[in-house]
């Protein structure tokens, strides 16, 4: 429940809001990037996005490294957490592009219930377990060989089901055709979309496996048009190595990660409502280092959150950015 002291800081901080966004118009639109600083990190993520839409572009075309790919995705969120989800992968990009376009159009988003959200998110281990077990590795079973590495290495037989795990990099223009298919093929480009190409590998039945992919592409564009970032709920791939901090001897990874001063936060509740995924824990959580695996690090939360200092992106014991009283800042600024 939200108390009566903070229903009135909410509605100051939404007349605030609306009475910056009247004045921001006579702000030239050249400046307007460096202006308003709500908004700086979300931009600059954009550019992150896009820019790693081109690389993936250039990457797919030495593929056949897919394990590879797979491995340092491992790597980065080792260290990073899901930097990957926030700031690179293509996937999460489309589902942000749909968000831009239903923001511009002025629809609301639909907020997932806070349980079912949270079961979904659980779903991702089961789901992720299963394409594990698709191909039992022969590390396990102790047959392991050079040839079981270099399969490995490049995905192949018996560890191709894999490939679904690095899906959401696949790029909307691909320069080859891919052996499994894409939804159409140009002068040696394809046009396909995150696991489309699955569909056609494992369905046998052309026609059907077609008609499943295209529903897929509509189904899932649809829904995250409504629901911010839908895909991410239980995506396999963006389970994160935060499940592993409930090891003691693992807690201190990733070291990038968000850190919040309990007694600087108000229980506005911006930090919830701003959240992409709906994670709740920023706002719950009594102060400290943010343990959630649902946190995709697009740093939203520390980009609204009013209060200098009491968010921060840290990186070890390291601040990186923190929060600011942006509201001050953007009436010192006059705009
Ligand atoms: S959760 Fe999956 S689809 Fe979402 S950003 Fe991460 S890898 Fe991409
Ligand atoms: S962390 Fe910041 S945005 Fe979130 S409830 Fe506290 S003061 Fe508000
Ligand atoms: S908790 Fe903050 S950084 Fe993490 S996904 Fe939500 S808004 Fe982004």
């Amino acid at each position: 429940m939200i108390s009566t002291p903070h229903s009135l800081f909410l509605v100051l901080t939404v007349a605030r809001i609306n009475s910056l966004e009247g004045k921001k118009k006579r702000v030239p639109h050249a400046l307007a990037w460096a202006s308003d600083r709500t908004k700086r990190v979300s931009r600059l993520r954009f550019i992150s996005q896009l820019l790693f839409l081109f690389v993936m572009y250039y990457v797919s075309i030495v593929a056949v490294w897919k394990g590879l790919l797979l491995a340092l995705i491992i790597g980065v969120t080792a260290v990073a957490g899901r930097f990957f989800c926030g700031w690179i992968c293509p996937f999460g990009f489309y589902m942000d592009i749909t968000t831009s376009i239903r923001k511009l159009l002025k629809l609301p988003h639909y907020a997932l219930p806070v349980k079912l959200n949270s079961a979904l998110h659980k779903l991702r281990y089961v789901i992720l377990l299963v394409v594990l077990l698709l191909a039992v590795p022969p590390f396990l079973l102790g047959t392991a060989s050079l040839e079981s590495l270099y399969r490995l290495v490049f995905l192949r037989s018996p560890f191709n089901p894999y490939t679904i795990l690095i899906e959401p990099l696949q790029t909307p223009l691909t320069p080859w055709v891919p052996p499994f298919g894409a939804l159409f093929a140009f002068d040696g480009q394809s046009i396909s979309y995150p696991y489309a190409g699955e569909f056609l590998a494992y369905i046998t039945s052309k026609d059907v496996a077609w008609v499943l992919a295209f529903s897929f592409v509509v189904l899932t564009l649809a829904a995250s048009f409504a629901v911010r970032r839908v895909w991410c709920r239980f995506c396999p791939t963006g389970v994160s190595i935060a499940a592993l901090n409930r090891f003691k001897h693992l807690q201190t990874l990733p070291p990038l990660h968000i850190d919040k001063e309990e007694e600087k936060c108000t229980k506005c509740g911006i930090c919830k409502r701003v959240c992409p995924v709906e994670v709740t824990e920023v706002y719950e959580q009594n102060g400290g280092k943010i343990k959630t695996s649902m946190c995709t690090l697009c740093l939203r939360c520390i980009e609204m959150c009013p209060y200098k200092g009491c968010l921060k992106l840290k990186m070890g014991k390291t601040t990186i950015m923190q929060s600011r009283n942006w509201l001050e800042t953007q009436t010192r600024s006059g705009t």
